[in-house]
């Protein structure tokens, strides 16, 4: 969710300087807000809350594949970080593409139903492949279930521990994930669905805002800098994004797989010799944090993320980030309000905390008055 410190990585590695931004962020002469329906922020209205932990590598996500058990063939995908729902597509193609490269096998074992296994198992099915999906925990129980989903590929990796190959093979396949999700947003039946969406800033803006490769998958992109009339905010950044409801998103896509004849075991792993009594010659390891204890990766961290859900309302039509002292956002969904949000590397305690429950509420509390304008930025 935090697409500022995405743009950052991006901007940061290189690839927008220097070249024609492909929508131009620009300041219009009636720089005027619209009309924001303020959410409503109350503990009374609170539905759940909940930690999830994201599958962060500094390094960036592992596609890779090698041998296993003398003749098997093992493909790794895993660790996301807090983009997994987001680079999906994009991924899974990488892992289909390195599995296709290394064996002729057609049976596959994908190891987890995260959005990751899901996605991979949907992927290799539709190629004609016999794909059964072994995993401990099954949607709505996954970490995937957690995830905001907005899609944007934040805490993925950090720029100085990759290079620039992997940055070019992000960009890929971030851009082939969003477009795959285009099409899923086209069916009411997937819960993807376009949002407008508000960066507001604390800080003012030093010069032109440095445009990256990716604003083009962020339409309708303009940044407003007047502070009078945007409450106070010295920058705000406003354009659409791609929603993805996790419940409805999951659900449909194990749908779709169980219908073109993928099956689903649940099963749990305890080591590399469980795995090793499959029988299908080619395994896909798609279990996301679970693959630090399973196959040794201890450059994989959790990443602590916590929501708070609050009673839905119809009415809202916008999301928004802020950072004020800590991170802030806010989208609706069908079935809630969602506030977030935490970012705690290291941490994998999954209780919820109520002071960071306390500090979300008062936090989005002063936004919601100052999008009401009741109160403004500083006062
Ligand atoms: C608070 C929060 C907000 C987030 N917001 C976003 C967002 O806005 N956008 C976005 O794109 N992403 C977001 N994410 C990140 C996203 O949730 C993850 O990147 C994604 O869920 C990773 O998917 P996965 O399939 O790899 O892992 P998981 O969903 O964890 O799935 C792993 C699967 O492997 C199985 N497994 C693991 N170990 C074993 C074992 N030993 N034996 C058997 N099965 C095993 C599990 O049971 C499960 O089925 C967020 C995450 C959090 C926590």
């Amino acid at each position: 969710m935090d697409r500022r410190s995405a743009l950052k990585l991006i901007a940061g590695a290189g690839l927008g300087m220097g070249a024609a931004p492909l929508v131009s962020a620009r300041t219009p002469s009636l720089d005027q807000p619209p009309n924001f329906v303020p959410a409503d922020i109350s503990p009374r209205r609170i539905i759940r809350q909940v930690v999830g932990l994201r599958p962060f590598r500094e390094q960036g996500y592992v596609v890779r594949a090698e041998r296993f058990d003398r003749r098997k063939t093992l493909v790794h995908h895993y660790g996301h970080g807090g983009a997994g729902v987001t680079m999906s597509w994009g991924t899974a193609v990488e892992a289909e593409r390195a599995l296709l490269a290394a064996t002729n096998e057609r049976s596959v074992a994908v190891l987890g139903c995260g959005v990751i296994g899901l996605t991979t198992a949907l992927l290799l099915r539709r190629r004609g492949m016999d794909v059964t999906i072994y995993a401990d925990a099954l949607p709505p129980h996954t970490t995937s279930n957690i995830a905001g989903a907005v899609w944007g590929p934040s805490s993925l990796y950090r720029r100085h521990a990759v290079d620039e190959a992997f940055v070019e093979r992000f960009v890929t396949a971030a851009r082939v994930s969003q477009r795959a999700f285009q099409h899923y947003a086209n069916d009411p039946r997937y819960g993807v669905y376009w949002l407008r969406q508000y960066d507001f800033s604390l800080r003012t803006p030093e010069g032109e805002r440095t445009p990256s490769v990716l604003d083009d998958l962020y339409p309708g992109l303009i940044r407003h800098t007047d502070p009078d009339r945007w409450f106070g905010y010295p920058s705000v950044v406003e354009n659409h994004v791609l929603m993805i409801d996790p419940d409805i998103y999951l659900r449909a896509l194990m749908g779709d797989f169980e219908n073109a004849g993928g099956r689903i075991v649940t099963a749990r792993f305890e080591d590399a010799r469980d795995i090793s009594r499959l029988s299908e010659r080619v395994i896909v390891n798609c279990t996301g944090l679970g693959a630090r204890e399973l196959f040794g990766d201890d450059e994989l961290r959790p990443m602590a993320g916590q929501l708070t859900m609050l009673l839905p309302q119809p009415e809202l039509d916008y999301a928004y980030s802020a950072f004020e002292g800590g991170i802030l956002y806010m989208f609706p969904r069908k079935g809630s309000v969602v506030l977030g949000g935490t970012t705690d590397l290291d941490v994998a305690d999954t209780v919820p905390s109520a002071e960071e429950t306390a500090r979300q509420l008062e936090g989005h509390a002063r936004i919601a008055r100052r999008l009401a304008g009741l109160e403004r930025v500083g006062g």
